[in-house]
This record gives structure tokens, C-alpha cells and sequence, in this order.
């Protein structure tokens, strides 16, 4: 059987940050991926927006990795060339009834250590994005934009630079704990066994059910998989807006939001709905949906000018009546096996915080 030191699980966003940090440390790492190129699933289906760190409880390992992911990624990408831009972004209330909403995300971000906000009146709002209607409103200086894909080779080469290999159509269909490390069963055109030092569960949507294939791993301390789905429409024609314009959420997610590209392309989104299975169809019949929601604090919106662009699956731990819970990343504490990660329910604020979360593992593991 073949022997590595350690294997991650998974090459999205996270995955390639924790075997970037890894091999950078000097471990001898291989990323076991189930399709055939990287980065396909969550990580090449979001905003692509870097967060501040507004919205999450205090002291939650969200609004920690996002605070100091979001710091990391703006250096990494300023040393690396990566395409971004800290463009800001407009926090507003379309009436009297979201002012109280409004002033809960300023004191949340400030809790969680976002000290940059700056309330803005109605005539404030308007000067800096005529085309938005609000009755008040704040700007976050420090959100951005990436290039999620550029980061992702990135990482992806200062792995490979370290040692690092990434094994494509490689998914993880079993394994089990034995007594010097934990044996994984890898399929694919040539099914493999590999013996493993240590394993980090990287594998997003799938995560849940890699862990639940590995005999040894408490079944207790595994999560079941939820899929919710995100759809983004794009506007036709030249933005309207400079910055993200984020209207106060209604229900548990950011409301549609409108984020401005790198290429300065406009797209709302995303909205929100239960599936039953990881299903990337595009539902067309949320588009009178989306024109509701949009003319709320734009309602310069045209009929016709939106049109269907992508969607995204929010890798939930907790489904439809629950609340959305933290990051929940589990080492030895919390399963009782020696040098196993397992990383659930990575959704929003992931990909901005994947440097931090990649640190976090690191430290977990030499504990
Ligand atoms: C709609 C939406 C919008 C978002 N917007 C933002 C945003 O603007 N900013 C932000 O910071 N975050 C955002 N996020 C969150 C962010 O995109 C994710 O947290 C991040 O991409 C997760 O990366 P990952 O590597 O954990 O997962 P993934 O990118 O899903 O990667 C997991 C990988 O594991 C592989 N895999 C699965 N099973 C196996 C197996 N058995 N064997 C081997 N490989 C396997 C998959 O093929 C996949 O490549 C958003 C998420 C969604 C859904």
C-alpha cells in the first residue's frame, strides 16, 4: 500500500489553502480530488465578494476567520498579482422598518472588530450610488472583489512550489482508522489504498459523507447534508452601480444584493430555496422574484434587462426550519481520532476565509 504524510481531502478554495499552508510547513501533501479539474463546485459558485465580517455572532469562528481571512487575502493578493479590487460596499435600508436592522449589522460588525463603517444619510447613500433608494444606509470601505478561480491557482501553485501533488478524478469512497493513521480508499479509473499519517476532510457539499465512509469516525459527530440553493441573474448593459449595494436581509440570508465584477459587470443575487440533492439547475420562474426585490432599493431596474446567470448550493449543516450554525471544524477533541480534520457546513464566508481557516488546521494539527 502507498504511504503519504498527509492527504486533503477536496481542492476547492479551502482544500488548496489548507494544503498550501501545509506544505509550506513542510508536510508532504497530496490533494484527492473527486472531478477532474479543481475548484468546480462552491468555490466556482459564489460572489466572489471578500467580506468584511459584518454579520456573524460574536466570537464565532466565522466572524473571526472572516475578520483576519480578509486581511490575509488582501496581502496575498497584493504579493501575488491576484485580480482584485477593494471596491466598498453600501449597506442600506429601503424604509423606516429596516433602520433597526441597519443599526444591529453596524454594532455586530463592530463587535466582531470591523472598525472602518460609516453610517451614511438618505442624500448620502444617493450621492455615492445615485441610482439607489434608501432611507439610510452605512459603507463598508473594506469589502472587494476576487478573482476566485486566479486564487485558487495560486494556492494551488504555492503548493505544488512545496512538494505538494493534486490528484484529479480521484474521489474518496471509504476508509478506515488503523493503528499507525487512517487507510483511505480512493476510486477512479485505478482504485487505490493510501496510507495516511494525516487526513483533512476538505470535501465541502461531500464532507459529511466522506467522514461517514471512514469506519472509526463517531457517526455522533457527523452532520447531515442540506442543500440550498443560490441563483444569481445578471443585468444587461453598463452597472449602474460602483459598489456592492447590499440591502438589510430579509429572512436568513443577505437579501438580493447586487455585486459589481471584476470586469465591472452587475449581478444580483443570490436568493434562497431548499433542494433536495446537490442540483445546480437554474429555476426561471424566480425571476418576477428577483424584479420585486431589486426595485425595493433600485427602482430604475428595467423589465427585460435581467437575465438568467449562474447558481450556487450552500453546503448546510442544519436544514429548512434550523438556523444556520457556525463553521464546524472538528479535530482529536471533538472525534477521538489522532490527525484527522473534518471541516462541515463551510459556507459564506468561506472563500475569504480560507487563508484563516487553513491556519486554524495547521494549529489544530500540531496541537
Ligand atoms: C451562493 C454562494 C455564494 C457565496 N459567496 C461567497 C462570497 O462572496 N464570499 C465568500 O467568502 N464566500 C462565499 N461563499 C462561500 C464559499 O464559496 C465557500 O465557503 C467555499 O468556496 C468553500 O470551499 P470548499 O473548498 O470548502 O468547498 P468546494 O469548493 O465545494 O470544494 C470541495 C471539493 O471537494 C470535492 N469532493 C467532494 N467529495 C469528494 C470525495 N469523496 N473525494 C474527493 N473529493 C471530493 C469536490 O469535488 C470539490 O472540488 C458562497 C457560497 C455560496 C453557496
Amino acid at each position: 500500500m502507498d504511504k503519504i504524510d498527509c492527504a486533503v481531502i477536496g481542492a476547492g478554495a479551502v482544500g488548496l489553502a489548507i494544503a498550501r499552508e501545509m506544505a509550506m510547513a513542510g508536510r508532504e501533501v497530496i490533494i484527492l480530488e473527486a472531478e477532474n479539474a479543481f475548484g468546480t463546485h462552491t468555490s466556482a459558485r459564489n460572489s466572489e465578494v471578500m467580506h468584511a465580517g459584518i454579520y456573524y455572532s460574536t466570537g464565532s469562528l466565522k466572524a473571526r476567520f472572516c475578520v483576519a481571512g480578509r486581511k490575509l487575502l488582501y496581502q496575498y493578493c497584493a504579493e501575488r498579482g491576484i485580480n482584485h479590487k477593494r471596491i466598498g460596499k453600501v449597506v442600506v435600508a429601503c424604509d423606516e422598518s429596516q433602520l433597526a436592522g441597519l443599526h444591529k449589522y453596524k454594532k455586530q460588525a463592530e463587535l466582531n472588530g470591523v472598525d472602518d463603517l460609516r453610517l451614511l444619510s438618505r442624500e448620502e447613500v444617493n450621492a455615492l450610488e445615485p441610482e439607489v433608494i434608501a432611507v439610510a444606509g452605512f459603507l463598508s470601505p473594506s469589502t472587494g472583489v476576487i478573482d476566485s478561480h486566479g486564487l485558487m491557482l495560486s494556492y494551488l501553485g504555492d503548493a505544488e512550489n512545496h512538494g505538494a501533488t493534486l490528484v484529479l478524478n480521484s474521489p474518496v469512497t471509504g476508509g478506515h482508522i488503523s493503528d499507525d493513521g487512517i487507510v483511505l480508499d480512493i476510486g477512479g479509473a485505478e482504485p487505490m489504498q493510501l496510507a495516511c499519517r494525516t487526513v483533512i476532510n476538505a470535501a465541502g457539499h461531500g464532507a459529511p459523507a466522506v467522514a461517514r465512509l471512514i469506519k472509526g469516525i463517531p457517526a455522533e459527530t457527523i452532520p447531515n447534508s442540506y442543500y440550498a440553493i443560490g441563483h444569481y441573474y445578471t443585468l444587461t448593459g453598463k452597472a449602474p452601480f460602483t459598489r456592492l449595494v447590499y440591502p438589510v436581509a430579509r429572512q436568513d440570508w443577505l437579501g438580493v444584493h447586487v455585486t459589481v465584477d471584476l470586469g465591472g459587470r452587475c449581478k444580483f443575487g443570490p436568493d434562497f430555496s431548499w433542494r433536495d440533492s446537490l442540483d445546480y439547475r437554474f429555476d426561471e420562474s424566480r425571476e418576477a422574484l428577483f424584479y420585486e426585490a431589486i426595485r425595493r432599493y433600485f427602482p430604475g431596474l428595467k423589465d427585460g434587462t435581467l437575465q438568467p446567470g449562474y447558481t450556487g448550493m450552500r453546503p448546510r449543516i442544519t436544514g429548512e426550519g434550523q438556523e444556520a450554525v457556525d463553521f464546524v471544524i472538528h479535530g482529536r477533541r471533538d472525534h477521538g481520532v489522532p490527525n484527522l480534520v473534518n471541516l462541515f457546513g463551510i459556507e459564506s464566508p468561506g472563500l475569504t476565509s480560507s487563508m484563516a481557516i487553513a491556519a486554524y488546521v495547521h494549529e489544530l494539527l500540531a496541537a
